[in-house]
């Protein structure tokens, strides 16, 4: 590893720079790699979200920034900002930096979802298939999000704020910056508040985000958004469904018509993925049950066999999810796994015509009417309490750092993990005095 790498990577860690696009992979383990490209993943293909294209609008050199640091700390040749091209305005002016940056690019993208699952980026942006149970690394590609970069582009500048889109049943949906450890009702507060009588909320996109209905829970750094509902919206109904409700119904209405695997991105991209046969699991138990849940093990969880592909409305994403739980308490995973074969995945000769339109989601979703612009606003939230989660990122929880009734400063580190485990450091979001400390999170009152 280069100087530059080393100090990159450590300025990553003790700033506590994790994944912004939801995932909270601490940042810190990508600057560590060897990468011919690094990807921005500025697809955003959540419906409804909108943070990516208001950092990229109101912060674009910030982005370029930190993808410049990245490309240095891997080595790559090569930078590519993936956008989808729907962004009319804001393409010729990124274009327009890239000019002036050596070796970055911009790749549009359609509007079809999942544009952002990373391996569908590698593929449309360097046309190398990511492999079986692999990462981007191992076709020489590193991906990042747009929040991440920018957060990237502070050296050892604590991450304090995160950036939010508030859409849906609210009065004035927008995108804006808050400390962390703010809780979602005072985000959706700032946004005038609600407009149905009974919410609930889905943290991140409506695909891949959890239904919630807790509004005091806080922000976290890797949060992207949430869409306000009625708690009897279809979607929340849909995606609230426990696992003895969507077995009995799948067990007894899936007709094996393969919808939900034709549709499947990560099968489309050559992968064995087939969450039919995950679904034919559900009728049978012992050996017949771990072969058929084997074919969950790829799933990337996007929910669009779930939420879009399947006629008979059924979910087997969460079938999926269920499968690769129950593999996981069997020590089953892709690598001592049946399908786990050696062959190089082949992308589906039809895939390009399977790829599904984000207006025609929104539409199957039932969220036309959610489906706000969400516009950019400057916002200074100066909150008097904030509560810093102490499992913020993948990989070790933090443990506390300090104690109640200690006096801290905005940027004090408040939970830390030990440097030679996978995570990072939280941090205080706001000054002030520490009156809770427990395993799950620090509170900070002004
Ligand atoms: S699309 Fe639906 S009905 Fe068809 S196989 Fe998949 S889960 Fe069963
Ligand atoms: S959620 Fe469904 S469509 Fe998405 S990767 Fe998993 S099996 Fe495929």
């Amino acid at each position: 590893m280069s100087d530059f790498s080393a100090e990159f990577s450590r300025n990553l860690r003790s700033a506590g720079v994790v994944g912004a696009g939801g995932a909270g992979f601490p940042a810190y383990v990508k600057a560590q790699g060897k990468a011919e490209y690094a990807l921005v993943n500025a697809a955003e293909c959540e419906p409804l979200l909108k943070k990516d294209q208001k950092i990229l609008e109101y912060f674009p050199a910030k982005v370029f920034d930190g993808l410049e640091m990245l490309m240095k700390a891997v080595g790559a040749k090569r930078g590519i900002v993936g956008i989808k091209k729907k962004h009319e305005k804001l393409i010729p002016r990124l274009e327009e930096i890239a000019k002036g940056r050596k070796n970055i690019s911009i790749l549009k993208l359609g509007d079809y979802y999942p544009a952002g699952d990373e391996q569908c980026l590698v593929y449309e942006a360097t046309g190398r298939v990511v492999p079986p149970g692999g990462i981007p690394l191992d076709v020489g590609c590193v991906v990042c999000n747009v929040e991440t970069l920018y957060n990237a582009a502070f050296p050892g500048k604590p991450v304090t704020e995160t950036f939010i889109t508030v859409n849906g049943a609210v009065k004035k949906p927008a995108t804006f910056r808050v400390p962390v450890g703010v809780t979602w009702r005072e985000a959706v507060e700032l946004c005038g508040g609600f407009t149905v009588k009974d919410p609930a909320y889905i943290d991140g996109g409506p695909m891949m985000g959890k239904v919630m209905t807790d509004f005091d829970a806080p922000v976290v750094k890797a949060s992207g958004g949430i869409i306000v509902l009625p708690k009897d919206h279809p979607l929340i109904v849909k995606k609230a469904q426990s696992r003895p409700v969507f077995s009995r119904i799948g067990r007894s209405t899936c007709d094996q018509c393969c919808f939900c695997t034709e549709f499947c991105p990560r099968y489309l991209l050559g992968h064995n993925v087939q969450p039919h046969r995950v679904m034919r699991s559900m009728q049978f138990t012992g050996g017949a049950h771990k072969v058929h849940s084997q074919y969950a093990l790829l799933c990337c969880e996007c929910s669009l066999c779930s939420l879009y592909a399947c006629p008979e409305n059924l979910h087997p994403t969460s079938a999926c999810v269920s499968a690769k739980a129950d593999l996981r308490e069997m020590k089953v995973g892709f690598k001592n796994s049946e399908i786990n074969t050696g062959k190089k995945p082949v992308p589906h000769p039809v895939r390009d015509f399977r790829k599904v339109p984000v207006s025609k989601l929104v539409r199957h979703l039932g969220l036309s009417d959610y489906n706000f612009d969400a516009p950019w606003k400057d916002e200074d939230y100066k909150p008097s309490r904030v509560r810093i989660l102490l499992a913020q990122h993948i990989g070790l929880p933090c443990a506390p750092a300090v104690s109640v009734g200690q006096r801290v400063e905005k940027g004090a580190v408040v939970g830390d993990v030990p440097a030679d485990k996978l995570g990072c450091p939280v941090h205080a979001s706001i000054s002030g005095t520490v009156t809770k400390v427990n395993e799950k999170y620090v509170e900070i009152t002004a």
